[in-house]
């Protein structure tokens, strides 16, 4: 996995030690010795990560985090404060300047490597949705709702045997506006997961084993809503590793420090939510580019695909597939006569006549202007017919009223049914056969049904 971090410290062999380090595993490093430096660079090579110092002469690490986390180039990109060992000032001024996480001096690898490598996996998830979403732009804009979203309180669950413990850090957050539950809390009746963010789960001081219940945690259906960060003592680092590859998160070490903690549930919270509106967007997406958006039926393109896959079943099960072209007579006269608003409004209403008169196994789409197609997977031509003639009758029996014009609107529709005939038909031949029976229906009268066989 290869990544760019930016280095920013004011002491020389300080920087060099880190950028040994992290080169030694593949990670790209770019220096920088000054504050501003420091802002250049992130502007410039817009790294994976930023670890900064915090005590610099000139400016100091907290405005270089508040400056960063303040332009929209540079706001998404994370940044670790390095800080002198156990500075409870620090750390809170850190948080406050929007800190996304911390490390102690001197730097241990272990600590320095798993903060990496969870934040590396939540870029790759992030990246893959932001293409899937074709956001190619590497900062993504958020609308107001997307950022509240992402910055709202926290839902924590803290599951730890040691009930002060569990009590403390459940303090904690909501001290900082978070909601929190302990695993005692919750022993009376059973866990809501629903609307979990965050499980904390202690690996020390536990009856059962806590990689077992992080393991299970992972396979609840809700687990795709909630993420899990262990709590470990550095002595126990291999443990540790191995809640990592379980799935969790993110880890921090014990003794907990609480302004740490509270920083790292915002951050945890912050990535999942943030992951949550992209995976939001991407099935928003999807879903837009099958849907017509004035009617809200399916598009062409859904339907060429819808096609293809039911005349594949149709072959390999030997059942009928038939399809309905449908028309709306005298359109373009709708238009002229009452405008193109209120032919909207009937293409709307028309939609809304069709939706409710096929059956729920049938994929009803808008494939052209006033043209229109029902897939009737399973169904022969008599069935067929009778359902395109219930749809008829529907448009048919009562005028479309509208708010554009006094008068009520007579609408009709015509309609050509095809049964596919299996192996040898093509998609193209297919449809132009219930293209056919339609154009023989307007030849005929409109206001009526036919079909290739008559
Ligand atoms: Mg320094």
């Amino acid at each position: 996995m290869t990544a760019t971090v930016l280095v920013v410290d004011d002491i020389e062999p300080n920087r060099r030690l880190l950028q040994a380090k992290l080169e030694a595993k593949y990670y790209t490093v770019f220096l920088a010795d000054n504050g501003e430096g420091a802002i250049a660079s992130a502007l410039r090579h817009q790294p994976d990560i930023i670890l900064l110092d915090v005590m610099m002469p000139g400016m100091d690490g907290f405005e270089v985090c508040q400056r960063l986390k303040a332009m929209p180039e540079t706001q998404h990109i994370p940044i670790v404060m390095v800080t002198a060992l156990v500075n409870i000032e620090d750390r809170l001024k850190g948080l406050q300047a929007g800190a996304d996480d911390f490390l102690s001096k001197p730097v241990d690898d272990f600590g320095l490597f798993t903060r990496l490598d969870t934040q590396m996996r939540f870029n790759m998830v992030a990246n893959e949705l932001r293409v899937r979403g074709k956001q190619n732009a590497r900062v993504t804009q958020f609308s107001d709702y997307e950022k509240e979203l992402i910055e709202a309180p926290s839902n924590v669950l803290v599951i730890d045997q040691d009930n002060a413990e569990a009590r403390r850090v459940a303090e904690a957050l909501k001290a900082t506006g978070h909601r929190a539950q302990t695993w005692v809390d919750a022993s009376g009746g059973s866990i809501e997961f629903r609307d979990l963010d965050l499980v904390i789960v202690a690996l020390s001081n536990q009856k059962h084993d806590p990689l077992k219940l992080c393991a299970h945690l992972r396979t609840l259906k809700e687990a795709r809503d909630f993420s899990i960060m262990v709590t470990y003592d550095p002595r126990d680092q291999s443990r540790a590793l191995e809640a990592l590859r379980i799935g969790a998160a993110d880890l921090v070490s014990t003794p907990l420090e609480i302004a740490e903690l509270q920083v790292r549930v915002r951050t945890q919270t912050r990535r999942q939510r943030y992951i949550d509106v992209l995976r939001h967007r991407v099935d928003r997406g999807m879903e837009l580019s099958v849907i017509d958006p004035l009617t809200g039926l399916f598009n062409r393109r859904h339907m060429l695909e819808k096609m293809q896959s039911w005349m594949h079943r149709a072959r390999a099960g030997s059942k009928p597939l038939s399809v309905v072209a449908f028309d709306i007579d005298h359109f373009k006269s709708i238009n002229d006569q009452f405008g193109h608003g209120a032919g909207d409004d009937v293409l709307q209403a028309f939609s809304d006549r069709l939706r409710m008169n096929i059956r729920p196994k049938d994929i009803a789409c808008r494939i052209g202007g006033e043209e229109f197609l029902v897939i009737m997977p399973e169904t022969e031509m008599n069935l067929a017919l009778a359902g395109a003639e219930r749809i008829r009758e529907a448009i048919a029996s009562e005028p479309f009223t509208n708010e554009r014009t006094s008068n009520p609107i007579d609408v009709t529709v015509s309609a050509g049914v095809a049964t596919h005939q299996g192996e040898a038909e093509v998609l193209a031949d297919f449809l132009h056969r219930a293209d056919q029976a339609l154009y023989r229906a307007k030849q005929n009268g409109r206001n009526r049904i036919e079909n290739r066989a008559a």
